[in-house]
């Protein structure tokens, strides 16, 4: 549905748009000034409604990865700087101490629901202050956890204490404020609510009528990151280049899946991959195989990783063999127990670049020169052209399609992203542009000259 309503709507404000630039009798100017801006709220509701949609039907999912919270706090600072400076409002900043640097958290779904309360708060607020402020706890049980909080706080208009539940849902606002005043759709804040609670959290609210209001996050054990996470760069260019000697693995893990992704992740290596789904059966792999590197889950049933590692590690034969053990605890109290039985350890959910990074220091390996890794990049990159694009292409110049033209610049922009490839980028960009203002003699040269571009 989001197609079918967008498509429609980039027309309308593109050749808007154009017209603008292009009129200059003031009685026509106004007039379309005002489908302009009439388009553009029409667009941000259904952006809302879609997003709303897709949260209640369970079709989105959190994605995490490694945040850096000072970051995006500033990021949301530099967003709003020059409103804050129009309308003479304070700004403060409030962030603990040595708040830990890398989380592991949902970078955009966070930079969103901090977008809509700030903007909130800016649209509230005539004078005085805003203030958006972190602090944490570590957890109780687990010291590789911590609980978040974080406020957003203003000196605004407040909200009446009968609507400050009914704010949080679909459409609501606060009666008597005129929409032309305000605007918005009295969807932000549901979305925001959905969000932290698919994120493991809660929102509250505070607020007191001509004094201001107080929106408090409250987010739950929230992972650390050990400081030495790679940057994602690092870890492109670790995998990318290393490649390692032939080697015997053995992988005792009692999750098939587990199992399955490490695998994958060696999938083009010159390993003997073999498996265990418990600790006795990983000793019984152990002493067939003779491996280089056990892989090794502490918690399997029938016998767990601590005692298969002791059998192992009291066998003069098997002694040599290097353990990595794979835990899924991240409290600090376990770690002396860990590095006993193992050469090192590795935190669930473990990542390519972190096992490549503890496979160098026990396998020989050598560099793959960055040309060569670019040449098998180059190679991947056809082949998936080749399988991706080409029949879009083909079935394009027998016939122009709209919604095909579309798959193909997201199909290009897609591959540009995972192959950082900059022709690939231009071409969906200028497909995009050509689409935009229906530029059909455009798209059909774009088309035709794919081939010839690649
Ligand atoms: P809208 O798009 O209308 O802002 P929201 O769901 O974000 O939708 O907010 C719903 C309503 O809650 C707003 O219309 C406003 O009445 C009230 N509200 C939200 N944040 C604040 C705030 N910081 N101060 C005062 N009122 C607020």
């Amino acid at each position: 549905m989001s197609h079918e309503i967008r498509t429609p709507m980039n027309a309308i404000l593109g050749f808007s748009e154009i017209l603008l630039s292009r009129v200059k009798d003031p009685k026509i100017i106004k007039p379309l000034k005002t489908i302009s801006s009439s388009g553009n709220s029409l667009l941000r509701l259904i952006n809302d409604i879609l997003d709303l949609s897709k949260i209640e039907a369970g079709k989105f999912d959190i994605q995490y990865s490694q945040v850096n919270l000072k970051t995006v706090f500033q990021d949301i600072t530099n967003i709003f700087q020059h409103k804050l400076q129009e309308r003479r409002l304070d700004f403060i900043l409030d962030i603990q101490k040595d708040i830990p640097e890398s989380l592991l958290m949902d970078g955009t779904r966070l930079r969103q629901v901090l977008t809509n309360l700030v903007g909130n708060s800016v649209k509230f607020t005539d004078e005085g202050y805003i203030k958006l402020a972190v602090n944490y706890k570590y957890s109780n049980s687990n010291k590789g956890l911590l609980n978040l909080k974080i406020r957003v706080e203003d000196s605004g208009i407040g909200i009446p204490v009968k609507d400050q539940k009914t704010i949080f849902e679909a459409f609501t606002q606060v009666a008597g404020q005129k929409n032309e005043q305000f605007g918005g759709t009295g969807l932000g804040l549901s979305i925001t609510k959905r969000l932290i609670e698919a994120m493991n959290g809660t929102i509250n609210l505070e607020s007191e009528v001509g004094k201001g209001s107080t929106f408090n996050i409250e987010l739950k054990n929230v992972e650390i990151l050990s400081p030495g996470a790679v940057t994602k760069e690092a870890a492109d260019f670790i995998q990318d280049s290393i490649k390692f000697k032939p080697a015997k693995i053995v992988i005792a893990d009692d999750i098939e899946y587990n199992r399955d992704l490490i695998k994958l992740f060696f999938d083009n290596s010159d390993f003997e991959i073999f498996e265990a789904e418990n600790g006795a059966d990983a000793v019984e792999q152990v002493r067939k195989h003779k491996p280089d590197i056990l892989l090794l889950d502490l918690k399997m049933p029938v016998m767990n990783g601590y005692e298969a590692a002791k059998i192992i590690r009291a066998d003069e034969n098997l002694k040599k063999i290097k353990i990595v053990v794979l835990t899924a605890s991240a409290m600090k109290e376990d770690e002396p127990a860990i590095r006993k039985i193992g050469d090192s350890y590795l935190k669930k959910p473990v990542t390519k670049s972190s096992i490549i990074q503890e496979f160098m220091k026990y396998l020989p390996y050598e560099t793959v020169g960055l040309v060569e890794s670019k040449k098998i990049t180059d190679e991947k990159l056809v082949a998936q052209i080749n399988t991706d694009v080409l029949p879009l292409i083909d079935e394009l110049i027998k016939k122009q399609s709209i919604r095909k033209l579309e798959d193909l610049a997201q199909i290009c922009l897609k591959l540009s992203t995972s192959f950082k490839n900059d022709i690939l980028t231009d071409f969906s960009k200028q497909v995009s542009a050509a689409l935009e203002c229906y530029n059909l003699d455009e798209l059909e040269k774009l088309v035709s000259n794919f081939k010839e571009m690649i």
